[in-house]
């Protein structure tokens, strides 16, 4: 295993964290001077909030732990494309590098509708390296979808 897939997995791991929850499956971590700095997972309902992205809530918690706003030697893990708020905090937050699990082309903004964390007209880019445990985080977002549209289908009986 490389070292971009044993941090992609502890996001999986978070990701699984909000699957329990019934929270659609997003997991994001840190990582700084090659240790994992701050974790999150996606609470939106759990927390009623449109903040609490996993993203948003690793990066809140990297901010403390490094005691900037600035994420300027940080890359950031998570296991779905980002969304344009999460985009637009990482690019933000200055974090030089997020790594991908699996693309949203329906909603991703690091290339797939729009591409936030490289445009030329901003004062920070961000470099991305996509498709680490692709496979694994695509089939936890079908899975989860999958058994989202079976729990529907039976509650209409
Ligand atoms: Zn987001």
């Amino acid at each position: 295993m490389t070292e971009n897939e044993g941090f992609m997995k502890e996001a999986i791991r978070q990701a699984k964290k909000a699957e329990k929850l019934n929270e659609v499956p997003i997991g994001c971590v840190i990582v700084y001077d090659g240790k994992i700095i701050a974790r999150g997972y996606n609470r939106r309902n759990t927390d009623k909030s449109t903040l609490a992205h996993a993203e948003i809530i690793a990066i809140k918690r990297a901010s403390k732990v490094i005691k900037d706003w600035r994420l300027e030697d940080c890359t950031l893990y998570v296991t779905l494309e980002p969304c344009q708020m999460c985009a637009g905090a990482i690019v933000q937050a200055r974090i030089p590098k997020v790594v991908i699990g699996t693309m949203n082309s329906k909603a991703g903004c690091a290339g797939s509708v729009i591409n936030v964390l490289q445009m030329k007209e901003f004062n920070h880019q961000v470099d991305i390296c996509k498709g680490v445990l692709a496979d694994e985080c695509k089939e936890m977002m079908q899975n989860f979808f999958r058994n989202l549209r079976e729990k529907k289908k039976m509650e209409n009986y």
